[in-house]
């Protein structure tokens, strides 16, 4: 597979190039900060075409839809744990809580170019990683789960501090995921599914995708173990697609099994007492239409029949 070539030739970077042409396109808006991009409505229509697909997909699995502002509670993301393994990614809310004089110290600390971070105090919610993240708790604060468990289907930005000039690691991109929540059984059952239908998505979607397993950028020495004993376990999968690099391809979709992480973490009990198993499957949104974009061209009209059909079904 050779990917075709991009048209900004002034850089050596074939990642930062294609940044270049996906802007000169007006696909994406610059903001003056890597990874903060704003998209056109031909963006968009890609995105929603990928996010009723996914619908398609799903559609009689019978998941709960929940849909939450790209914010999680301060107390829900300490307890996630997602400071001892990726603080390096983390994004808080900080905000201004003092009085008129402190106003005036904060206000002239910034016009003297200073750090100006000490006016401000934590918020009590701070940027979501993931988008399954929020829903941990509210289905723990359910009780016990069915006997069936529990599917849900969640969509929202997410934040993540990594600033590249590689369009496909964006500081802020949707995710759509659905995650199972129930026995060993129907985690298993959850995965061998979804694993057929991504390999398939990709498949209709004409983008030369492979499964392999993979590992999160765990943070520091512990963090290596950790990433090595997720690889071991085969606890995740991704579907690579090579967008700005061949050698490199990038994760599109990942399959990742917690087991009874999150029920360790908050108390999600099983209605026989047990700690239920974890599952969930996420599409990134931006790198999927990056990939479209990337491998069909810039225009959508053009885009092979197949293609469209599976984004845009005539009614
Ligand atoms: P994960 O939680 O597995 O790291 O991310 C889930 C999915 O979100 C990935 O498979 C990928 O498609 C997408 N994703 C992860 N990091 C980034 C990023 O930096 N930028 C964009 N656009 N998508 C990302
Ligand atoms: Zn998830």
């Amino acid at each position: 597979m050779t990917l075709p070539p991009v048209s900004a030739t002034t850089t050596p970077d074939p990642a930062l190039a294609y940044r270049d042409d996906l802007i000169a396109a007006g696909l994406l808006i610059p903001t003056g900060v890597d990874g903060l991009y704003g998209r056109s409505a031909l963006f968009e229509s890609v995105v929603t075409g990928l996010d009723d697909a996914v619908t398609r997909m799903a559609a009689g699995d019978g998941a709960e839809v929940m849909r939450f502002p790209p914010l999680l509670t301060r107390e829900a993301f300490i307890a996630s744990g997602y400071l001892k393994g990726f603080p390096h990614l983390a994004g808080t809310v900080h905000s201004f809580c003092g009085n008129e004089a402190e106003h005036h110290r904060m206000l002239a600390a910034i016009d003297r170019g200073e750090d100006w971070s000490q006016h401000e105090r934590p918020a009590d919610v701070v940027l979501t990683p993931a988008a399954c993240y929020p829903i941990y708790p509210v289905i723990a604060g359910r009780g016990k789960l069915p006997d069936q468990g529990a599917l849900v289907d969640v969509f929202s930005y997410c934040f993540r501090h990594e600033p590249s000039v590689d369009p496909c690691r964006m500081q802020m991109f949707r995710m759509r995921e659905n995650v199972r929540i129930g026995s060993a059984g129907h985690v298993q059952t959850f995965r061998d599914t979804w694993r057929g239908r991504i390999l398939g998505f990709v498949e209709r979607l004409a983008l030369p995708g492979a499964l392999d397993v993979a590992n999160d950028p765990f943070f520091g020495r512990a963090g290596k173990l950790m990433a090595e004993g997720q690889r071991d376990q085969q606890l995740k999968f991704e579907i690579l697609i090579p967008v700005t690099s061949e050698s490199n391809p990038t994760a599109c979709i990942s399959l990742n099994y917690h087991i009874t992480h999150f029920g360790e973490i908050w108390p999600l009990r099983m209605a026989d007492g047990e700690l239920p198993h974890s599952s969930c499957v996420a599409f990134g949104i931006e790198r999927l239409t990056l990939a479209l974009f990337r491998h069909h061209g810039f225009d959508p009209a053009t885009w092979p029949a197949g293609v469209r059909a599976e984004l845009w079904p005539s009614p």
